[in-house]
């Protein structure tokens, strides 16, 4: 195994502290596979029970009528998320979209949205308004209001409940982080604050932004109330296998919303037809549950490894998780760099480039990102980026398999004790 590793670029004293490392790990990478276990009997439980057959896997063309994998695919979601319906569709294109879709078409011009955990995720900023941009939310009189987390990462009850008034229609609840410094909500945190809100006013719809959260945990959090549940196919839900599109699981009325304003008036669901692509949905959906797990292992690897190292991670090392993201703060940009090319290095596809920082559109600052993945832009596949600027962290998730994820966390270290950022402690700590 160690040679096989050293021809791939693995120094030996690499590979023995990522061991050592490894040892300390095995309770929690225990209850990691239990809670794969757990999820993929959901889904196959799902998938039983909806009687997907060969059928299924066939697609349609044109408008798609009677798309009998498609109807059977969303059923399935339904069943796993407990929820009434669902939507899921390749014309969905990334989880922005399908975040955009669940607002726009459950609120109408004078309603108010309420965001009660901070500012969401940077995109959502030009859906709402927050930014001004073409289109928004905000163009369409829907007024937003914010309250923010407490320092310590609570629920600032006292202003949520001050912020909710005869107006307040929806509830934006985002579970991950994202690349935010405030901490990834539980589900059980999730369900705490729905029930207050709708304690306060129980006819509010309660929306989850799921977005890297799906199948961390047992529950979901449509589980503990939320009416719809919200994201993306190129991340956890698909498995590696989705090559695009997204979904919103929940009540019925929320889904047809979503529905006729993501085809037409008229149409809602009846349209759409589902092309190829039938077959990666399905069994990206089935490989979900492992999937994840192994990028959950990842984190947590290169929590314990970077915070050994004396780095600050977020999550810390023996924290709960919640979402499948890593921060690593490495205080420089030559760190950032070194890390970010290590990851590139570990990649199946364009290990062979070297990623260098860049003005991004939509950025204040530089932005490295590393990539290699078999659908472009998936972040359930290896990958990390960084903003370069202080305090000059890198964020990184995915690995479609543990054993690459592990690989890909080796390989930034090697790349970082190449140019002399990292030392490795000495032998027998
Ligand atoms: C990724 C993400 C989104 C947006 O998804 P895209 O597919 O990149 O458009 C929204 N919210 C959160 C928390 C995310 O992580």
């Amino acid at each position: 195994m160690q040679s096989l590793y050293q021809s791939l670029g693995i120094a030996p004293r690499i590979y023995t502290f990522g061991a050592q490392i490894l040892a300390g790990l095995e309770e929690r990478f225990k209850k990691i596979d239990e809670t794969a276990e757990y999820n993929q009997l959901k889904v196959l439980r799902a998938m039983q029970k909806n009687q997907v057959s060969e059928a299924c896997l066939l697609g349609t063309t044109g408008y798609g009528y009677n798309d009998l994998g498609r109807d059977t695919l969303e059923a399935v979601y339904a069943d796993v998320f407990h929820t009434e319906d669902a939507l899921v569709r390749p014309q969905i294109t990334c989880g922005t979209h399908a975040l955009a879709l669940a607002l726009m078409s459950n609120l109408r011009p004078g309603d108010e949205l309420l965001s009660p955990v901070g500012k969401p995720y940077d995109t959502l900023e030009e859906v709402i308004g927050i930014r001004p941009s073409k289109g928004s939310l905000a163009e369409y009189g829907i007024i937003y209001r914010q309250v923010d987390l407490l320092p310590d990462g609570s629920f600032d009850y006292d202003k949520i409940k001050d912020a909710i008034n005869e107006t307040t229609c929806l509830v934006t609840i985002q579970r991950s982080k994202g690349y935010q410094t405030r901490p990834t909500l539980s589900v059980e945190r999730i369900g705490e604050l729905i029930a207050f809100i709708k304690q306060i006013k129980p006819d509010v719809l309660c929306m989850v932004d799921n977005c890297y959260g799906e199948f961390v945990e047992t529950k979901e959090p449509s589980d503990v109330g939320a009416d719809m549940v919200v994201g993306s196919l190129i991340k956890n839900p698909g498995g590696g296998l989705a090559p695009i599109g997204g979904y919103i699981a929940g009540k019925k009325a929320c889904v047809e919303n979503a529905a006729y304003r993501l085809t037409s008036p008229g149409l809602g669901k009846e349209v759409g037809a589902s092309l190829g692509i039938l077959p990666a949905f399905y069994q990206g959906l089935f490989l979900a549950p492992t999937v994840t797990a192994g990028a959950l292992k990842g984190a947590i690897f290169a929590a314990n490894i970077y915070e050994k190292l004396g780095f600050a991670v977020v999550p810390n090392s023996t924290e709960s998780r919640h979402d499948i993201i890593q921060a690593v703060t490495f205080g420089t940009p030559e760190g950032v760099v070194a890390f970010c090319e290590g990851i590139q290095a570990a990649a199946p596809v364009d290990s062979h480039v070297t990623p260098e920082p860049w003005d991004m559109p939509g950025y204040d600052a530089k932005v490295i990102m590393a990539a290699g993945a078999f659908v472009s832009g998936s972040s359930i596949e290896l990958s990390a980026d960084g903003p370069i600027k202080p305090p000059y962290a890198v964020y990184f998730q995915g690995g479609l398999t543990w054993p690459h994820a592990k690989f890909g966390i080796l390989k930034s270290l090697q790349s970082l004790a190449d140019k002399k950022i990292v030392t490795l402690p000495r032998e027998g700590w």
